[in-house]
């Protein structure tokens, strides 16, 4: 037999229930955004397939290799968004979002990227994002990373770790490339072909190979760290006691730069153990170049992305128990002028604010009792047409084990509202 058509490769669906678990995160994420005061913003899926070159970086692992680009009827070049700072940074320019003002902005929704799908890699995912546009001091790079650590708290989630870094000023970044090149050039005979290529492009990419066979080579590379000039110095020192204020513990990683390109100064990423071989759930840093690159006025920036898919994945080890809402009711009819009625009863229930799962198609008493048992209800509510002669309706409690109750149809709706107080 034929299976049918198959969702792409690498995309996945969110099935019903899976998707209390969602919701549950994002109603998290809305609400930790609401208390920093950032603002959702929307923007299209694709872009022009220009803006995530430029501003992602050519020598990149996603614009070299990850994008889902095409060549559209009208002969524009367009991409499946990858990642949405650059676009963030692109609607930002167009709106004048910039221009004498600041800006606290987050999206959520899904990327694309062509990577090689497994456990926590998919080919559309779904990130969550932060962007500060407009502050140069190191409180808000604080801001931004203790944001992060809230949304863990408020999820429930503790295994995961903080690790900083900080890529300079842009003469930092020229003086440490030079110390760089010479390193990765005496161990030529390591780097895999994508790396030989990076050399001579973009050699600090070289730090960010996934390639096992590397590891030990990246391991002994020189430090960025040693190369830090006064103020970036300073800004750093400046993020570490912001931190320490509010008890955010971090591991300096000298050697973590981040797969995009727009980072300068401060990176950062909150890693896992709990994930298998991928550990990144969130990261970001400082793009303070960025704006001024796509063609807006100079602004700095600062901001986040993390995984929606891992961070799941992370929420449910620490809470197995999570389920998605469940309705207050579940409406039980047995025959044909009962189920009229009790049509009309959910519709009063629902206008009373309760939530309520009408059993159509009616069937016996039994597979409708299960099917109230299934869809979590604290009641059902039980009208046959005996009920229906008398004025009356059950009431039978579902989770505690109490007693059914028949009361008067005119009584239902205080009786369950008393019970689900
Ligand atoms: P990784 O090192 O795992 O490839 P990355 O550095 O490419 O991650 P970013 O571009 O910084 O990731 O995106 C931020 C977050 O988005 C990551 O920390 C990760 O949680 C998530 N993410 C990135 N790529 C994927 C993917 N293909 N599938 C699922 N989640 C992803
Ligand atoms: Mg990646």
């Amino acid at each position: 037999m034929s299976k049918g058509i198959q969702s792409v490769k690498g995309m996945n669906d969110l099935l019903p229930e899976d998707s209390g678990v969602w919701q549950f995160v994002e109603t998290t994420i809305r609400a930790t955004a609401a208390a920093y005061g950032y603002r959702e913003i929307r923007t299209p899926i694709p872009e022009r397939t220009e803006l995530f070159k430029r501003g992602i970086g050519e020598a990149t692992d996603i614009v070299e290799k990850e994008m889902f680009t095409w060549e559209d009827r009208g002969g524009d070049n367009l991409t499946l968004r990858p990642e949405m700072t650059a676009s963030c940074v692109r609607a930002g320019i167009q709106h004048g979002l910039f221009h004498n003002q600041t800006q606290r902005i987050w999206y959520m929704g899904p990327m694309f990227r062509r990577e090689r799908p497994q456990r926590g890699r998919y080919r559309q995912f779904h990130q969550f994002g932060i962007e500060a546009f407009g502050w140069t001091g190191a409180e808000i790079d604080a801001e931004v990373i203790v944001f992060g650590s809230r949304l863990w708290k408020a999820l429930g989630i503790t295994d995961i770790a903080l690790e900083l870094n900080t890529l300079g000023s842009d003469d930092t970044r020229a003086k440490y490339r030079d110390s760089l090149v010479a390193y990765l050039t005496e161990h030529q005979d390591v780097l895999d072909e994508d790396s030989q290529r990076r050399l001579k492009i973009n050699p600090m990419r070289v730090l960010d190979s996934k390639n096992p066979a590397m590891q030990e080579m990246i391991e002994g590379a020189p430090s960025i760290i040693e190369f830090l000039d006064v103020d970036a110095r300073s800004h750093f020192d400046a993020l570490a006691n912001y931190l320490a204020k509010v008890d955010i513990a971090f591991k300096v990683s000298p050697r973590l730069v981040r797969g995009l390109d727009y980072y300068t100064s401060t990176v950062f990423e909150w890693t896992t153990d709990k994930l298998g071989a991928q550990s990144a759930v969130c990261g970001g840093g400082r793009y303070d170049g960025l704006v001024e690159s796509l063609g807006g006025r100079s602004t700095p920036g600062c901001g986040f992305a993390l995984g929606m898919e891992r961070l799941i994945e992370l929420v449910k080890q620490s809470n197995p128990d999570l389920t998605g809402a469940t309705p207050d009711v579940f409406v039980v009819n047995i025959g044909d002028s009962a189920r009229t009625a009790a049509f009309g009863v959910s519709e009063q229930l629902r206008e009373a604010g309760m939530s309520v799962v009408f059993a159509a198609g009616g069937g016996g008493i039994k597979s409708q009792m299960k099917q109230a048992d299934r869809s979590g209800a604290a009641f059902a509510v039980i009208l046959g047409d005996e009920e229906v002669a008398n004025g009356t309706v059950a009431i039978k409690p579902l989770t505690t084990g109490e007693e059914q109750q028949t009361v008067p149809q005119e009584e239902l709706q205080l009786a369950l509202q008393k019970r689900l107080q």
